[in-house]
């Protein structure tokens, strides 16, 4: 499709621009205030109708939000950024993100396509040779950084909702537009879903930039497989505090999450197929010459499958459990997220395929590729399928200054105008159920 409505190098340069903004104000899983009023902002110019705030989530089901201090220091971060402070108020509590319905004149299925807007928690790189820091819009929120490329994501969605609305005498049916929180953890989709907002979707389409190491920017794969299994937990180990000189009186919860790290490390690995374990944070015990009284810890497990993950989990909890139990200890296991692997619909990637072979800027079509790694899109995906959808996960191709998740990781803009005209490209092509 050529899109001789918009001036297209125009929207680009917008989008590039609104990227860039949000890759300065990044913010984490459930704390997404000033991030979804911005999004906000611009469907409203669109005139799209948009729900946010409580009513698009299921409280129960928002996993791993953050404790009650963390949400209100970024709601009052956001309220000091933001001169839409009526927007960021009905999302207190942790209720960011937003959906957006365009509605096509012409009759048609239903098309979901869902873009994530959270970012990491990694410390943004200074250094001349990484752009964001070079030219002027790195991170300015200390311990945070759009290091996974869903500042892109957001500007794809927002660009989508642009030329979807130029086009809407064309359109068939109506897509709904997803702007997901809290992706990293595998934490925003199970509230989404169970919300029941993707049961009517005929389709539904997700996409990541770079998962594909260091392809050039017009490579894209139309479906993926090998989406791991994923549970996420946070661990508390409570002892009792005991003056060092007599540690007989003390239980040692340090040493219980110590000894609790190794031996998660050292769990054995399912014959059926590769699996993961990370312990990544530690903290423990308030004082050289005291018994630590607690310790806590975040870890993770992935499996290839529901079987391999479910294992590893089982395996942490009983690790856990009896690490505690050695030094006297007890350890409460907090579920924070999780997400199953799933497989792409072929007859959709076929059909994506065959659109994207027109779409400007599309250089190379891959079918199926690894994506090696945790989405928790997979949910939303599952629920579509339940309902006899069809779903597919797109990887667009760049090429990477860094991994994931690293301080130096950056985007090639390019992808940004990319993404947009394949997601409306797809939207505007795809006319019966
Ligand atoms: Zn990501």
């Amino acid at each position: 499709m050529n899109f001789d409505r918009i001036d297209m190098e125009a929207l680009e340069k917008e989008l590039i621009a609104l990227r860039r903004e949000f890759h300065t104000c990044p913010e984490a899983g459930w704390t997404e205030f000033r991030t979804t009023a911005r999004i906000i902002e611009e469907l409203e110019k669109l005139g799209l109708p948009v729900q946010y705030g409580p009513e698009i989530h299921v409280r129960e089901k928002m996993y791993g939000l953050p404790d009650d201090a963390a949400l209100e220091a970024c709601y009052a971060r956001a309220l000091e950024e933001t001169n839409r402070k009526d927007l960021v108020e009905k999302m207190r509590g942790g209720y960011t993100g937003c959906l957006a319905m365009i509605e096509g004149e012409l009759p048609g299925p239903t098309i979901g396509i869902r873009v994530d807007i959270d970012c990491n928690e990694v410390d943004e790189s200074s250094s001349d040779l990484h752009k964001p820091a070079a030219e002027g819009f790195a991170s300015l929120h200390k311990g945070l950084m759009h290091a996974c490329g869903h500042d892109a994501h957001t500007a794809i969605g927002i660009g989508t909702a642009k030329i979807l609305s130029a086009y809407r005498d064309k359109l068939h049916g109506k897509v709904l537009l997803v702007f997901q929180p809290g992706e990293e953890g595998l934490r925003g989709a199970a509230s989404l879903t169970a919300a029941g907002h993707f049961s009517k979707c005929d389709y539904f389409l997700g996409a990541h930039v770079g998962i594909l190491k260091n392809q050039e920017v017009g490579t894209i794969a139309v479906s993926a497989h090998g989406f791991l299994s994923s549970t996420k937990l946070d661990a508390v180990f409570h002892g009792v505090p005991a003056h060092a000189a007599t540690p007989d009186e003390g239980k040692n919860a340090l040493a219980a999450a110590a000894t609790a790290a190794l031996n998660l490390l050292a769990i054995p690995r399912h014959q059926q197929g590769p699996s993961r374990i990370n312990v990544g944070t530690l903290h423990a015990g308030s004082g050289r010459n005291v018994i630590p009284e607690w310790a806590s810890m975040s870890l993770e497990t992935r499996g290839k499958n529901g079987e391999i993950n479910a294992f590893m989990e089982e395996s942490a909890r009983r690790v856990l459990e009896a690490s505690a139990a050695m030094y006297g200890c007890t350890c409460d296991i907090r579920f924070m997220g999780s997400a199953g692997s799933i497989d792409c619909d072929p007859a959709l990637a076929h059909k994506v395929k065959r659109i994207l072979a027109d779409v400007d800027g599309v250089k190379k079509i891959l079918e199926d590729v690894d994506f090696n790694g945790g989405e928790d899109v997979t949910t939303m995906m599952r629920d579509v399928q339940e309902h006899g959808g069809k779903a597919t996960e797109m990887v667009i191709g760049m090429p990477l200054t860094a991994p994931h998740h690293n301080g130096f990781f950056d985007v090639s803009e390019e992808v940004i105008g990319l993404g947009a005209r394949v997601f409306a490209s797809i939207a505007l092509e795809i006319d019966e159920a």
